[in-house]
């Protein structure tokens, strides 16, 4: 009977190494393969498409089993890690040889090396180039909660003090790949949810990991300091944030060292605030359907480093709140805008610059190779030859700290210079790396080698001179080493010519015969010798230039972050440049003026579309004096343009603080801390959230937050409900922003009725977007004026879009009804809007009203009784009556 597998040393191995990672798949090294057994297998076998086989039997049933090659399974990983596995790598620590010499049935030692989780990954492949990849924990010591969160693959790491109720807004702006939470909190489905909100995988850890008295341990181990003060003071929570990441870090990387820059702390107070709902609304980094292009994101990036992409996106998900940090944005943008020379050469020289964050970062965990150093090396020229460019004129603030950061490094430039070749490899092993000339020691070997392999070449030939057989071949493997090869026919004529050399027999295989021979194998001992000795030298080398590397990794950063900042500003001025956008007056009041202002991305679609312009509006949410409204009630017809409207004034103010310039003539903008928008409407399923429900919880929430320094934009409050209902809540709201909130706002409704809101209550004006009726049909003029529109146009532009006639007739039929039983303001009356509408009159269907008979009338119009057959008669008369048909037929 066959012995079971788990019998095996080597199946009690496995066991014990995949018994600490339950959680994860583990890639069990065997040779030249990873593979997979048991579940793992299966999980794998599916998530890659790739097949399931057996290899042996466990307890009488196949052990499925799957297995990847080494070489190519960073793309596997990759597809693994998308649909959100974790991955423990088990490497062989010893050759199979160094095993077999303990002892016939001992087992190579395998040790898992790493652990791969969605945010804890650094290679280039299994990351976005242009966004980053963080890793978050939330804590909660007593009254005190924490966000914490790092970039393994950057070293940036930041904390924020995040109450409970601010945790969704800050997930939605960090987006991580991974967030830690403690493991008792799972059950807070409402919590979690709000985690997940972005896709992001959320890990659960024990109360250890989040231990605040033994984070600050943990974080100096990381840090490699003796105390945390240079940071900064942190609260318990903070700390327990912090310490989670830090242990977590540990674990999956087990050992290796994380090259993190030291925790900035967020005080919260230093970014205009935007919830995730805003955020989402707004379209912001990502569209409402998940695409970058086509959000604000994806419309102003003008950045041409991955590392410059990453910043924009940071900063456009936190504008800031500074007055002094926005002027120092907006001075860079302003000259580089002035300097267009200047811009456009420091422009091309950005194009070369290589990802210095991600390649420092690899170096110092021990996974990076000669390429990361080349990047260094790259990054580092280019560094020179751009710092040299701002030379005479001096540039504003922030620039001249950037252009400050990337001179230097002399030393280490030099040194990569002088080491590396060109067109480096992946990894140290396959050698080449270091130039001729730089190490004598090392072109000894190479030359060794080179002349051993030359010596094969001629061996080759003599031997070809000698046995006279001409296709006799010298060749290698990896199991034999260097043979001499012949086909059979050969083989048979090597016995019987004679010659000087001794053929001794390795192996038979079905299309030829291998042999070795002495000198053979004396010039691959010297080959095989001189080759080790040089990628010994290779491997010394490039640890010493990693080395120091990552000595200087500080100022590597620098350079990194330098170049993305002028990477933004830079970009900013194109886009300044190209699309006629101004500078924003950024102020201490509370002002809100933009003048022809316009929606960047709307705009950009109407110019590819090649449709009508754009046409620019004012937002004029005056402050001071008498005539003060900082509230403006918007009507107007369905597809006027209003939510446009609202949404363009709302991206200009995050724009702004952004530091970018704005689309509109002229902007003057007092800095807003917290921007609510409530627009939009979609069901929160998941959360067992109607469309009135979200509208309404998101409502509640400005209500609740507003403040005088906030924006708050509203469109169409109370439209998931009656009428009644709707318009006595969208009253209500009205009025208590202005009583209470005083934030500056845009209100956009179709309930007429508000607007008589603006007579009474102080600080609210009345705007209207324009159409013109022309023949009957709408012409929208996108123009926002003072007053009110004198109706919503609703009938009219459900015909646009295509509502059978007979219907639209209908439907106006209805209005009409309607509008004669009008009532000014919110009454007792509370009926649903369905009990409003009486059921059709029974003619409906059998004789169409005047709109709808235009089309049977056009028909009968355009018969010619005269030049019609009886047959086209009869079908003529099948027509009109299929017009005049109802649609059940009666
Ligand atoms: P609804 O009440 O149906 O939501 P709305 O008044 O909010 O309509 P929007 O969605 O803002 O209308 O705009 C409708 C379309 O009109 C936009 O997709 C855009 O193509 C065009 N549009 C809006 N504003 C402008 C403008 N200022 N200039 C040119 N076109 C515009």
């Amino acid at each position: 009977m066959m012995a079971t597998v788990a019998d095996t040393p080597m199946m009690r191995q496995y066991w014990s190494i995949k018994d600490q990672h339950p959680t994860e798949l583990l890639f069990y090294r065997m040779g030249d393969f990873y593979e997979l057994f048991f579940d793992d297998a299966r999980k794998a076998a599916a998530a890659l498409n790739i097949a399931l086989t057996t290899r042996g039997k466990h307890l009488g049933e196949d052990i499925p089993m799957c297995g990847v090659p080494v070489h190519s399974a960073e793309s596997y990983l990759l597809e693994l890690i998308r649909s959100n596995h974790r991955v423990a790598v088990c490497e062989q620590m010893e050759n199979p040889e160094d095993a077999r010499r303990r002892g016939a049935r001992s087992v190579v030692k395998r040790e898992v090396v790493r652990v791969l989780t969605p945010g804890t990954l650094t290679e280039d492949t299994l990351l976005q180039a242009r966004s980053n990849n963080f890793l978050a924990a939330w804590s909660e010591v007593r009254d005190d909660a924490a966000f914490a969160w790092v970039d393994l693959s950057t070293g940036e790491f930041r904390v924020s003090p995040c109450p409970r109720s601010m945790l969704g807004s800050m997930a939605a702006r960090i987006a991580p790949r991974e967030a830690l939470l403690p493991d008792r909190l799972l059950d807070d489905r409402d919590l979690v949810a709000r985690v997940r909100e972005e896709g992001t995988h959320v890990t659960p850890l024990g109360p250890g990991s989040f231990d605040s008295t033994s984070a600050a341990e943990r974080l100096q181990k990381l840090f490699r300091v003796a105390t945390l003060e240079p940071f900064g003071s942190f609260s318990r929570a903070e700390l327990s944030a912090m310490g989670a990441l830090a242990d977590y870090v540990d674990l999956t990387q087990r050992g290796a060292t994380a090259l993190l820059r030291p925790p900035i702390r967020e005080a919260g107070v230093d970014s205009l605030q935007i919830d995730p709902a805003t955020r989402r609304n707004l379209e912001l980094s990502t569209t409402l359907s998940g695409s970058r292009i086509g959000s604000l994101l994806g419309t102003v990036d003008r950045t041409v480093t991955s590392a410059g992409a990453r910043l924009l996106e940071s900063r456009l998900a936190s504008p800031a709140t500074d007055l002094a940090e926005i002027g120092h944005r907006h001075d860079s943008v302003a000259w580089f805008i002035e300097e267009r020379d200047r811009a456009s050469a420091i422009g091309e020289i950005l194009r070369g610059v290589p990802d210095l964050e991600r390649a420092i970062s690899r170096l110092a965990l021990g996974r990076g190779g000669p390429r990361d150093l080349g990047a260094i090396r790259d990054g580092l020229n280019t560094a020179r030859r751009a710092s040299e460019l701002f030379g005479d004129q001096e540039p504003p603030d922030e620039i001249a700290a950037a252009a400050q950061a990337l001179s230097g490094h002399d030393a280490l430039r030099e040194h990569l210079r002088a080491a590396l070749g060109t067109n480096l490899p992946l990894s140290v092993s396959d050698g080449g790396f270091v130039t001729a000339g730089y190490r004598p020691e090392l072109d000894e070997a190479r030359e060794l080698r080179d002349e051993g392999r030359r010596g094969i070449d001629a061996l080759q030939q003599q031997y070809r001179d000698q046995t006279d057989i001409a296709p006799l071949r010298i060749r290698q493997n990896n199991v034999l080493g260097y043979f001499v090869e012949v086909n059979e026919r050969h083989a048979r004529k090597l016995e019987t010519v004679p010659h000087d050399a001794v053929f001794a027999h390795r192996q038979t295989i079905s299309s030829a015969i291998r042999y070795s021979t002495q000198e053979l194998s004396d010039l691959e001992r010297r080959i095989v010798g001189a080759r080790a000795q040089a990628q010994e030298l290779e491997e010394e080398i490039f640890h010493l230039l990693r080395q120091e590397a990552v000595e200087s990794a500080d100022a590597i950063s620098s350079a990194a972050r330098a170049f993305a900042v002028i990477d933004v500003s830079l970009g900013f001025a194109r886009l300044a440049a190209e699309e006629n956008w101004t500078r924003p007056e950024m102020r201490g009041d509370l002002a809100f003026e933009v003048t022809e202002g316009r929606h960047p991305v709307v705009e950009r679609a109407l110019r590819d579309a090649g449709g009508e312009p754009f046409v620019p509006n004012n937002c004029i949410l005056t402050v001071d004096g008498r005539d003060a409204t900082p509230l403006w009630i918007v009507t107007g017809p369905n597809m006027a343009g209003k939510s446009t409207f609202l949404r363009q004034n709302a991206l200009i103010a995050i724009l702004a603080q952004t530091g970018a310039f704005v689309p509109a003539r002229r902007a003057r903008i007092g800095v807003v801390d917290r921007l609510f928008s409530r627009v939009g409407a979609a069901d929160d399923l998941a959360r067992g959230r109607s469309t009135f429900m979200v509208e309404m919880v998101e409502t509640a929430a400005i209500l609740h937050q507003a403040k005088e320094r906030s924006l708050v934009i509203l469109d169409e409050i109370g439209r998931g409900t009656a009428t009644y209902d709707g318009l006595s809540i969208a009253w209500a709201v009205l009025e208590h922003l202005r009583a209470v909130n005083r934030s500056r706002a845009l209100f956009a409704t179709h309930y007429h009725e508000l607007t008589r809101l603006a007579d009474t209550l102080e600080g609210v004006r009345n705007a209207t977007v324009q159409v013109r009726e022309w023949e009957g049909d709408l012409v929208f003029l996108h123009e926002v004026v003072d007053g009110v529109a004198d109706r919503s146009y609703g009938v009219q532009v459900a015909r646009l879009a295509g509502l059978p006639e007979a219907l639209i007739a209908r439907a106006g039929a209805l209005l009409e009804e309607l509008e004669s039983r009008r009532v000014d303001a919110p009454a007792e009356d509370t009926s649903t809007q369905l009990s409003l509408f009486d059921p059709p009159p029974p003619e409906y269907w059998s004789r169409p009203r005047q709109q709808g008979d235009s089309e049977l009338r056009k028909h009968i119009r355009e018969l010619d009784p005269d030049g019609m057959t009886p047959r086209d008669a009869l079908q003529a008369i099948y027509e009109i009556r299929k017009l005049v048909q109802p649609p059940d037929g009666s």
